[in-house]
């Protein structure tokens, strides 16, 4: 690569760098140092395409594009044991979480289903003030074209009193309401 070109592509990685590290509230994946504790605790990693550890390094080397196509971030359970036992503090949850925002923005998203859901599940939040799980499923299974996907379970789940026919809204639904309204203010995707 000419010294020109090289030069352009450190910019531009720097810039992606800057951009997760504003976009996450302040968070450096620079400081990161590759010793791959987050890997090793991490309990969705058998499943993943990049590993958390590989993901930072992504970050790091400006392959912003490579890290936003991949299947971990949709994987990521946000379970946060990464962040935890990160020993520069990286909080590395909160990456794959702006990872996923940016990638929806520019069109990546590697794991639709798992988005689908994820976009399901704030909604019900939204609108129940707490998850309606009847309504997540029936949402899942027919935007999967599957709508009678899991339907044999939900008997046994319904006298066990695991699932409930109507949603159960809380109470004060109104102040759960408003955290959404804000986000969208501040331009989030909610
Ligand atoms: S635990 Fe922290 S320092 Fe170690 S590889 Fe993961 S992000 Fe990097
Ligand atoms: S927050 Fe995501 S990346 Fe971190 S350990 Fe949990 S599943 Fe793995």
């Amino acid at each position: 690569m000419e010294k020109i070109e090289l030069t352009k592509a450190l910019a531009q990685g720097q810039q992606m760098l800057a951009e997760v590290t504003h976009e996450s509230g302040g968070v450096r994946a620079s400081k990161c140092y590759q010793c791959g504790k987050c890997s090793a605790g991490c309990p969705v990693a058998f499943a993943m395409d990049k590993t958390p550890r590989e993901i930072m390094r992504l970050l790091q080397l400006g392959l912003m594009e490579e890290a936003l196509k991949s299947h971990t971030i949709w994987l990521c359970a946000s379970c946060d044991t990464c962040s935890t036992r990160c020993p520069r503090e990286v909080d590395i949850a909160k990456v794959m979480e702006t990872l996923r925002i940016i990638a929806k923005k520019k069109g990546y998203v590697a794991e639709k289903k798992l988005d689908q859901f994820h976009d399901l599940f704030l909604k019900s939040v939204e609108r129940n003030g707490r998850v309606y799980e009847m309504g997540l499923v029936l949402g899942r299974n027919i935007l999967g074209m599957q709508p009678f996907k899991d339907v044999e379970l939900s008997p046994a789940m319904l006298l066990k009193g695991k699932l409930a026919l109507l949603p159960h809204t809380i109470k004060d639904n109104g102040e759960v309401k408003k955290i959404f309204a804000n986000v969208r203010k501040r331009g989030g995707k909610v």
